[in-house]
């Protein structure tokens, strides 16, 4: 049997990411992304072996941006397409694992539209245009909340009345879920640990960042929430605050909930705390060039994520190791260095050399002799979503 191709997707409100994934190829033959949908500048970014393009597609939707990138992925899949897989952000409780797309199954993520308001009816739209465009074609939905369902009611329940669960689903889901399966796998195999018996801590640090207990394959625990917006400090997300804060700046400014809700998620983290930038690597600029607000974020993000990695350790029956992945944990030694600087009583100790040697896709263990492995491990998942999909086309 020929090596198979998968395309996955992952559909935001106004863009489109996609890769075509070949089961026998490290990279991948084709991938890109399409931005400003719906809007007069909508474009298409196409990137392979050959180059990169750029394909304007003026006030094109999800369906009319689909309809140009797929004639390129079947040429580049050598005519042969074997399946598509769809990143979905929210499965509720309905979904613990990837799932076909059927009628029932679609009517099931409608169903969890409230839950994720923003995200789902934007994947929504994607899968509905691959469908449209190729009916006769397996699809598969892959969940970022799935993974997190083997989480226990001590670590998913908010203490608050229980109606509010059991009627309207306010409950702990986690996110990441996807990368965090990918790369506690990858952390097992490097290291010649079985899966299903081996504990690790997992940072998943990107413009979202969450941290997750996984024992034996698991999540026993992650520090998002009901939304992405519980935990630790982010690009533009402020992680936890005080539930009150609400009520205070509510109280004391006149904001209204929408404004609160904005600042929370698109006002804070590091670019609220620094009042300069969002991305971690013009912030490491700037604090190495004595910013202080700079300064003060990369300090509150570093400590937090211990915080958050100590507590999650609670999750866990046995501890092998650490995980970094996403972003800011694949490429910076700074925050790794200073973030395990808190977390001596665990036992982490850093090999400096290692951590340096660690960016910009190299993997590795980075621990210093006698230490608890710490691993740097890359996260992909796209490749991840598309082995999701082939295990169920071979099912
Ligand atoms: P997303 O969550 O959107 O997939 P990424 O996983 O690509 O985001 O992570 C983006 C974050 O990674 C940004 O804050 C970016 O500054 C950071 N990052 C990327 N490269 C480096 C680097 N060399 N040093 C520090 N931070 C980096």
């Amino acid at each position: 049997m020929p090596a198979r191709n998968i395309l996955v997707i992952n559909c935001g409100s106004s863009s489109i990411k996609f890769a075509l994934v070949n089961e026998a190829q490290a990279t991948f033959p084709l991938q890109g992304l399409a931005e400003c949908i719906g809007t007069a500048e909508a474009v298409i970014h196409f990137e392979s072996a050959a180059g990169k393009e750029s394909v304007k597609v003026p006030n094109a939707d999800h369906q009319a941006a689909l309809a140009q990138i797929l004639p390129r992925v079947e040429d580049a899949a050598g005519g042969h397409l074997d399946g598509i897989g769809h990143r979905v952000v929210h499965g509720g409780e309905k979904f613990f694992a990837s799932t076909l797309l059927t009628d029932e199954t679609l009517a099931s993520i409608e169903a969890n539209i409230q839950l994720a308001p923003l995200h789902n009816p934007a994947n929504l739209s994607g899968i509905h245009a691959a469908i449209n465009l190729f009916p006769e074609l397996p699809q598969v939905g892959v969940f970022d909340t799935a993974f997190h369902q083997t989480m226990p009611p001590h670590a998913y329940r908010y203490a608050i009345p229980g109606f509010l669960y059991e009627e309207h689903g306010v409950r702990r889901y986690g996110f990441h879920g996807t990368s965090l399966r990918f790369v506690s796998r990858r952390a097992a195999e490097m290291t010649g640990l079985p899966v299903e018996n081996s504990g690790w801590l997992v940072a998943h640090l990107g413009n979202g960042c969450s941290t997750c207990a996984v024992q034996n394959g698991e999540s026993r625990d992650t520090s998002m929430g009901l939304t992405p917006l519980e935990g630790l400090v982010m690009g533009t997300r402020s992680g936890d605050v005080d539930p009150s804060l609400h009520y205070f700046l509510n109280r004391t400014l006149g904001w209204d909930l929408a404004k609160i809700d904005n600042l929370l998620n698109k006002e804070s983290g590091l670019k609220g705390l620094s009042g300069l930038s969002n991305d971690m690597r013009t912030l490491a600029d700037a604090r190495n060039a004595g910013h202080p607000g700079a300064v003060l974020a990369f300090e509150v993000f570093c400590y937090r994520l211990a915080k958050s990695l100590a507590a999650m350790s609670c999750g866990l029956d046995s501890l092998d190791g650490l995980v970094f992945t996403g972003g800011i944990g694949e490429n910076s030694a700074a925050v790794r260095q200073r973030t395990l600087g808190h977390l001596k009583l665990l036992g982490f100790k850093l090999d400096d050399a290692a951590n340096a040697r660690c960016t910009r896709g190299v993997s590795g263990e980075i621990q210093a002799e006698g230490s608890r492995r710490i691993l740097v491990v890359p996260t992909n998942e796209e490749r991840q979503i598309a082995l999701d999909t082939l295990a169920l086309l071979d099912a």
